[in-house]
């Protein structure tokens, strides 16, 4: 390959290198904790806006759940007058009792109802602002985030973002549930209890405090055994995520037996991981229900009171149903409890996306960059991956005068795409500096610096969509300038095979440009960062899949470009010149 205009002055002292970057953020992994008891509150706080910015549907949820609790207290006595009825037999007052018990039965329903389907609605809606803020967040992540040994898998993010979201949504909404409607309805009930017999109410509450204990240890084990299922489906979705787009990969090298015994393993570790979070799950309400052991006291000494006449008929049958309804929401609570102790580490693992160091720290005295002439400008620059990695860049300097093709020549791994991740400011030098047009970039807003670069980078990205979205991708909000797009594509040589798709322009590219062939894809990618007008134009290593012919077409292309340009900066790959 020819170089347009070789450079001279370039210092070039790269040492090769596979430094590992150390992520600063923790939330790969959440913490386990393991045994350690945490406060509900402690746990909860974060959802804490979500919830308050909820709070209509909320307040309107537990206002119906009053009335459904109110409804229930007067139903209750009313059970107890039946058998006031019978002797002798009043077949009046049984048709108005019968009536009125009707009619609170249907108030009880309909503010079940309305009390759920109002709770949901604040859950599901904290949920979904939730979603957004976290992928907000995370697409203001730095990229060190994504790289590196200890770089977040793409599936995992994903996973967070979708599954462990919806079980937020379901510990929201156990949370709202139990907080005023469980906790109304037992304090109605067991007030009714206290009133009609304080000795049998007690009695029936002595199994509680032992079951709070148990479900209290019980609870903290669900949490562990939980958060060993979120990290096993996490690999699940992240394998998938992986290995599905590298599909054709993995048929060239008939590696599919291979990868479906990857899959299976881990496909068992979530198996067991869930298994046991599931029979922990279902073990726990069955001790909500030790409380029917209190229950038997409380009829045997209850059958006692009314032979000796201490207590009538109706007032135990009103006991009785006050007690089979207080069973209810201790359930619910129990549920609750479950509830959060599962989502605990969901909690944890989606809120670890939002808390970072921002890629960019607000400087108020950056500016935005306009009629960029683009000279660029390296000095001193040294530059690691990490903390502890090795050097990637030593002490280089690089001057690219306003207007100059340049091509990098150096041995892979030699620091090329770094120096261009750099002018990015996908990362920062660890000492010297980088200027455009004289700017120090640390000086620039990071969107008008990115702004005037347009990269065609090693791996081409295409998204599903149509060859005009992907061409006029910075535009796809805004609205797609089609005169543009067809200018792009003929001074990237991608005139001629788009037009020849069935739709042109509209045609959809496919899962990640699957239609094209690489060298089509490169030219779609060139073509996308002309459309974008650029001041500094790099291509790493952007022409690697063309044929000689079209790489010519375009190279002459840019060179036309050229002309009434400032600035064309060239990053490519020359192995070895
Ligand atoms: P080139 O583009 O010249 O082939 P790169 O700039 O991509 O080389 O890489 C330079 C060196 O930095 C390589 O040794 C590579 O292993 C290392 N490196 C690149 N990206 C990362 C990363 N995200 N984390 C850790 N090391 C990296
Ligand atoms: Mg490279």
């Amino acid at each position: 390959r020819q170089v347009t205009k070789p450079i001279t002055n370039i210092i070039f002292n790269f040492s090769i290198s596979t430094s590992a970057l150390t992520v600063k953020s923790s939330s790969t992994r959440a913490a386990a904790n393991s045994g350690k008891f945490i406060s509900p509150f402690t746990s909860i706080a974060p959802l804490k806006p979500y919830l308050l910015s909820e709070w209509k549907p909320i307040l309107c949820g537990w206002l119906c759940s009053v009335l459904s609790v109110y409804s229930l207290s007067k139903i209750i006595p009313k059970v107890g007058k039946f058998s006031s009825l019978v002797n002798p037999l009043d077949v009046v007052r049984l048709r108005a009792e019968c009536l009125v018990l009707g009619g609170l039965f249907f108030v009880r329903l309909v503010g079940n109802y309305l009390q759920q389907a109002f709770l949901w609605e604040a859950a599901l809606n904290c949920v979904y602002k939730m979603r957004i803020c976290v992928f907000h967040k995370v697409l203001q992540r730095d990229l060190g985030f994504f790289e590196g040994e200890k770089g977040i898998a793409a599936g995992d993010v994903a996973y967070r973002i979708t599954a462990e979201a919806s079980d937020v949504a379901d510990t929201v909404y156990s949370l709202l549930n139990t907080i005023v409607p469980s906790s109304l309805q037992l304090s109605a009930m067991a007030v009714q209890m206290l009133v009609i017999n304080p000795v049998l109410s007690l009695l029936s509450a002595l199994v509680i405090p032992l079951m709070g204990f148990v479900i209290g240890y019980l609870g903290e084990k669900l949490r562990d055994v939980s958060n060993k299922a979120h990290l096993a489906a996490a690999s699940l979705s992240s394998y998938l995520n992986e290995i599905l787009p590298s599909i054709l990969f993995v048929k060239a090298n008939n590696a599919e037996s291979c990868e479906r015994k990857k899959f299976q393993s881990l496909a068992f570790a979530d198996l067991s991981a869930t298994m046991g979070k599931k029979k922990l799950k279902s073990f726990i309400p069955q001790l909500v229900q030790a409380i029917y052991f209190g229950t038997l006291l409380t009829f045997s000494a209850g059958t006692l009171l009314v032979s000796k006449g201490s207590i009538d008929c109706s007032a135990m049958v009103s006991f009785v149903t006050s007690l089979v309804l207080l069973i209810s929401p201790i359930q619910d609570a129990g549920k609750a409890y479950n509830e959060l102790k599962q989502g605990e580490p969901a909690i944890q693992r989606l809120f670890s996306l939002k808390t970072f160091e921002p890629e960019e720290i607000v400087n108020p005295d950056a500016v935005d960059l306009d009629c960029v002439a683009g000279e660029v400008k390296y000095s001193n620059v040294s530059f690691r991956y990490g903390d502890n990695g090795p050097l990637v860049l030593k002490n280089t300097d690089l001057h690219i005068k306003s207007g100059e093709i340049v091509a990098l020549c150096g041995p892979s791994g030699g620091g090329k795409t770094t120096l261009v991740k750099l002018l990015l400011r996908l990362y920062d030098p660890l000492q010297g500096s980088i200027l455009i047009d004289g700017l120090d970039i640390r000086g620039i807003r990071i969107k008008s610096l990115r702004r005037n670069i347009g990269l065609v980078s090693q791996d081409t990205t295409l998204f599903s969509g149509s060859v005009a979205e992907n061409i006029g991708y910075r535009d796809r909000m805004a609205g797609i300038d089609m005169e543009r797009v067809k200018l792009a594509a003929r001074n990237a040589s991608a005139e001629e095979f788009i037009e020849a798709l069935p739709l042109s322009y509209e045609t959809n590219v496919g899962p990640r440009g699957s239609i094209f062939s690489g060298g089509q894809k490169q030219r779609i990618a060139i073509a996308r960062a002309l459309y974008q007008d650029p001041s500094i134009l790099i291509l790493d290593e952007a022409t690697s899949a063309l044929d000689s012919k079209s790489e010519l077409l375009v190279r002459q292309a840019l060179q036309h470009l050229m002309q009434n340009r400032t600035l064309k900066f060239r990053f490519s790959l020359l192995t070895m010149m």
